[in-house]
C-alpha cells in the first residue's frame, strides 16, 4: 500500500492510479484551512501531509500520496463502534439509547434529546460516548481489547493507540468530560464518566493510514465483509443503519450540503481524515489535516466532491438496470436437451416444443429486476405449460427476488403450470433463493443442476403426455429407426448377427479410445454419451447426449471404423444390442442394398441432426 512511485513512472500506471496522482496533485495546490489544536498532539503534525485512497469491494487498494502516513482516527471510530453495538445489542435498545436526529450543530456541542432522554446521534461525541459505554469487557483492559478489535476487523490489520495523542486528550478533553457529566445526571450513561472517556479517548487515538480508512470504508460498502481478510466486520443487516446514519449526521452541521453535493455517507475526524462510502463499490479514504470551520478536511471535502463529480457517484444516481434481467427467451421447439430422440419423438417435440420455454436471466435479482422477470413468466404461462428459468448468470438474488419468485411459483401451480429452475444451487451465491424454493416442496423435480437436464425433464413430461416410454426388447429389429426399410429376409440376417447385451448402472459401454468393433442399438433404458474434460481437481464429466430405446451409438464405425471418440455410460440398467461392424461389412458384399439402406437411415439421421443443430445455433445467435 506504500506509495513508491517515482513521478515519472506515472505513465506505466493504470488508469484510477493516472487519475488519483492528478487529483493529487491538482488539490495539493489548496492550502486553506488550519490544523486542529485543541488536543496539543494534534497540533504537532505536518499541515501539509496529503493522502488519498480508494479501496474497491474486491480488494484493491488505490493510493497517492501520504497514503501510508499513520494519524489518529479520531470521530470516525464513531461510525464502526456504532456499528458494533447495533451488532451486540441489536436495534430496538441501540435506539433507545442513541438517537439517530441530526443536530445541524457541531461534533461537539452540549446538546441533548431531552424529550427522549438520549444523545441526538451517534455520530456526535455526546452519541459516540454514549457507544462507548456499550463495549463489552469485564475489565477496562478488555473493553479496549473489544474497540481495538472492532476497528482492526475494519481495517483488516491490527491496530493500536497512539499514547500520545490519548494522554493529550485525556489532559485537555474537559469539554468531552462536560458532555458526559451532563448526559449522567440525566441518566443517558449510568457508569462513572472517566471510564467511559477513557475508552472514548482511546477510540479517537487509534492509528490508522489513509490507505486503512479506504478499506474501513469499502468494509461498509462491501456489506460488512472486509474485502481483503474477507472476514465478517460486521452482519450486513446493521450496514444500512450505519450507512444512514453516516449520510445524515456524519458530517454534523455541514451534513446536508454535503449529501447534496458529494452524495455518499462519509465521516470525518478533526485530525483530517474523511471516508466516503459508495455501497457495492469503493471507500474512500482522505488524509489531510488542514480543517475549515465544521472541523473537516478542506483536501478532503474536495477530494471527495471530485471524485463524486467525475465519476458520478452520487448515491443517489441509479446504476440498477431493472430491464436487462432477460437476457434472452428459447423455445422448447427449437433449443433441445441433450437426449437423443427417434424421428416420431423429435416429430411430437416439434409440434408440441413451444409448450416449453426457457428464459436465461442475467445480473443481480432484487425487486425491480425480478418483478420484470415474474411479469414476463406470467405472460409466457399464458402459452406454455414449462417454463425453466435459468439462472447460470445470476450472482445474487435478495429477500425480494425469493418473495416474488415464490409466489409466482404458487400462482403456476394454481394454474397447472410448472416453474422449474436450473442453475440454482444448494450453496453458494443463490443458497437462500434455493432454500426457500426448495423448502416449497417438490423440490428435487423442480430445481436442477444444469438447464440440459431441466429441457430433458420438460420434454420426458411432454412426451410421456402423448405416448408411454418404448422399451424395444420384445419388438422385432424392424422397429430401430436405423434398420427401417429393410425387408424380412435381411431382418433374419441381422437376427442372427445380434449380440444382446445387459449394462448396469455406471458401467462402461465404450471407452474413448478403444478400437471401435461394435455398433449398438439400445433396446431398454438409457445410455450416456460422454466426454472427460481434464480439470483443477481431476476430471470433469460432460455429457454429449443421452440415448434410450430405439437408438443407435457407435454406428460412425461403420463409416471410418476408427477409435471411439467418447465414453458411452449405461444410466440404468440397459439393454443394448451389438452388432459386429465387421460382420455387417462382410455380410454388405453379399447383400449390398442392406448395407445401403442401413446407410442411407444413418444419413438421414445426421442430415436432419445437423439442420436441427443449425437452427438452434441460428435461435442461440439472436
Ligand atoms: N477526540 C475528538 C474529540 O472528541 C474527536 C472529535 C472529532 O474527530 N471530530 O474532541
Amino acid at each position: 500500500m506504500m506509495d513508491m512511485k517515482a513521478p515519472g513512472l506515472d505513465v506505466l500506471s493504470g488508469p484510477v492510479d493516472r487519475y488519483l496522482t492528478t487529483l493529487h496533485r491538482r488539490i495539493s495546490a489548496i492550502g486553506d484551512g488550519a490544523i486542529a489544536t485543541y488536543i496539543p498532539e494534534l497540533a504537532k503534525v505536518d499541515p501539509d501531509l496529503f493522502g488519498i485512497a480508494i479501496a474497491t469491494v474486491d480488494g484493491r487498494v488505490y493510493t497517492a500520496g501520504d497514503a501510508s502516513v499513520p494519524f489518529t482516527i479520531q470521530s470516525i471510530s464513531k461510525a464502526f463502534v456504532y456499528g458494533y453495538t447495533l451488532s451486540e445489542y441489536g436495534r430496538d435498545y441501540v435506539l433507545s439509547r442513541i438517537g439517530v436526529e441530526p443536530t445541524g450543530e457541531a461534533f461537539n456541542s452540549i446538546v441533548l434529546d431531552e424529550v427522549h432522554n438520549r444523545p441526538f446521534n451517534p455520530m456526535v461525541n455526546a452519541g459516540a460516548m454514549a457507544a462507548a459505554e456499550l463495549i463489552k469487557g469485564e475489565t477496562p483492559e478488555a473493553r479496549i481489547a473489544t474497540m481495538l478489535s472492532v476497528l482492526s476487523r475494519f481495517a483488516g490489520r491490527s491496530l493500536f493507540i497512539d499514547d500520545d495523542v490519548h494522554r493529550s486528550e485525556q489532559a485537555t478533553g474537559h469539554r468531552n468530560r462536560a458532555i458526559a457529566y451532563m448526559m449522567l445526571n440525566s441518566g443517558m450513561i449510568h457508569s462513572p464518566p472517566e471510564t467511559i472517556l477513557d475508552i472514548y479517548f482511546r477510540q479517537c487515538s487509534v492509528r490508522v493510514t489513509c490507505a486503512d480508512l479506504a478499506v474501513m470504508a469499502a468494509t461498509l460498502a462491501n456489506d460488512g465483509v472486509n474485502p481483503l481478510t474477507g472476514d465478517v466486520a460486521l452482519e450486513r443487516d446493521y450496514i444500512q443503519d450505519v450507512l444512514t446514519v453516516m449520510n445524515s449526521c456524519g458530517m454534523y452541521n455541514y451534513a446536508g450540503q454535503w449529501s447534496y453535493e458529494v452524495g455518499m455517507p462519509a465521516k470525518s475526524g478533526v485530525s483530517g481524515g474523511i471516508i466516503a462510502v459508495i455501497p457495492g463499490q469503493i471507500g474512500i479514504g482522505v488524509f489531510s489535516p488542514r480543517l475549515d470551520a465544521h472541523g473537516h478536511s478542506v483536501r478532503g471535502v474536495n477530494v471527495c466532491k471530485e471524485i463524486s463529480e467525475t465519476f458520478g457517484l452520487h448515491v443517489f444516481r441509479n446504476h440498477t438496470n431493472s430491464g436487462a434481467v432477460i437476457r434472452r427467451e428459447l423455445s422448447g421447439d427449437v433449443v433441445r436437451s441433450k437426449r437423443m430422440r427417434n424421428p416420431d419423438e423429435r416429430k411430437r417435440l416439434d409440434e408440441k416444443g413451444r409448450t416449453i420455454r426457457l428464459i436465461e436471466v442475467q445480473g443481480g435479482l432484487f425487486f425491480g429486476s425480478t418483478e420484470r422477470l415474474v411479469r414476463r413468466v406470467d405472460d409466457i404461462a399464458a402459452e406454455a405449460d414449462y417454463i425453466i428459468v435459468d439462472l447460470r448468470r445470476v450472482h445474487d438474488a435478495d429477500t425480494a427476488a425469493g418473495r416474488l419468485l415464490v409466489e409466482t411459483d404458487a400462482n403456476l401451480t394454481e394454474r397447472g403450470k410448472t416453474l422449474i429452475f436450473a442453475h440454482l444451487e444448494a450453496d453458494g451465491r443463490l443458497a437462500a433463493l434455493h432454500a426457500l424454493i426448495a423448502g416449497r416442496g417438490g423440490g428435487a423435480q423442480r430445481i436442477f443442476e444444469h438447464r440440459d437436464q431441466a429441457l430433458e425433464y420438460c420434454e420426458g413430461k411432454l412426451l410421456a403426455a402423448t405416448q408411454p416410454a418404448r422399451d424395444l426388447t420384445k419388438f422385432s429389429l424392424g422397429q430401430l429407426d436405423i434398420f427401417r426399410g429393410l425387408d424380412r429376409d435381411e431382418l433374419r440376417l441381422l437376427e442372427g448377427m445380434v449380440r444382446p447385451m445387459q449394462f448396469e448402472a455406471g458401467q462402461a459401454i465404450v471407452r474413448e479410445g478403444d478400437e471401435a468393433r461394435l455398433f449398438f442399438a439400445v433396446a431398454r433404458g438409457t445410455v450416456t454419451v460422454q466426454l472427460r474434460i481434464p480439470h483443477e481437481d481431476g476430471e470433469r464429466i460432460v455429457r454429449v447426449a443421452s440415448l434410450g430405446p430405439g437408438l443407435t451409438f457407435g454406428e460412425m464405425a461403420l463409416l471410418d471404423g476408427g477409435r471411439r471418440s467418447a465414453d458411452i455410460v449405461a444410466d440404468e440398467r440397459a439393454v443394448c444390442y451389438g452388432f459386429s461392424v465387421e460382420q455387417l461389412r462382410e455380410v454388405g458384399k453379399e447383400h449390398p442394398n442392406l448395407l445401403m439402406t442401413i446407410l442411407g437411415n444413418m444419413m438421414r439421421d445426421f442430415s436432419e441432426r445437423l439442420r436441427r443443430a443449425n437452427d438452434e445455433i441460428r435461435a442461440l445467435e439472436q
